[in-house]
């Protein structure tokens, strides 16, 4: 039976919750992304445009799914090889970037540059949950966090059209 979208939203915004992330610490990052092209960009502006993504199904299944993986490695219930590549979050892995794009995707080609550039810089949120420390295992949710960052700072271009010129 296909699930209805308002049921998938809210098990996808109860799982961030339950990984530690808040819908704030996103909205962070786009500011953080979209602070030096929109003067009058404000905190509650990022948080709507981070809202909306999560509306999307494509953007919830990617959540139920890459948050499964991380869950199912953390408990030690994926077979091997996988296990140990998940767990480790191995560099040449690549399939935790590879999955979150289907976020990513959803808004164009501004989304690329930002998911690109904040996946390098890691900050806030992205930072604590690349940290590795203790058991957790956060290998596709810190794709996934970066992703919705990067759609919603896409979105919010779109709505300001006279910056998306310089964002490309
Ligand atoms: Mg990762």
């Amino acid at each position: 039976m296909v699930k209805s979208s308002s049921e998938l939203h809210r098990v996808a915004l109860e799982l961030l919750d339950r990984r530690g992330v808040k819908l704030e610490d996103i909205a962070e990052l786009v500011h953080y992304l979209q602070k030096p092209y929109i003067k009058e960009l404000t905190f509650e502006m990022c948080l709507d445009h981070v809202r909306s993504v999560l509306l999307k199904r494509e953007v919830q299944n990617t959540i139920l799914t890459g948050i499964q993986l991380d869950i199912l490695t953390e408990k030690g219930l994926m077979e091997q090889p996988l296990q140990d590549i998940i767990r480790e979050d191995e560099g040449l892995y690549g399939i935790d970037e590879i999955l979150a794009l289907s976020i990513v995707n959803v808004y164009g080609s501004i989304g690329f540059t930002n998911y690109g550039y904040i996946d390098k810089v890691k900050p806030g949120i992205l930072k604590k949950l690349n940290s590795h420390e203790g058991d957790e295992v956060h290998t596709f949710l810190d794709d996934i966090v970066g992703a919705i960052a990067a759609a919603a700072a896409s979105r919010l271009a779109h709505d300001n059209p006279e910056i998306s010129d310089i964002m490309k």
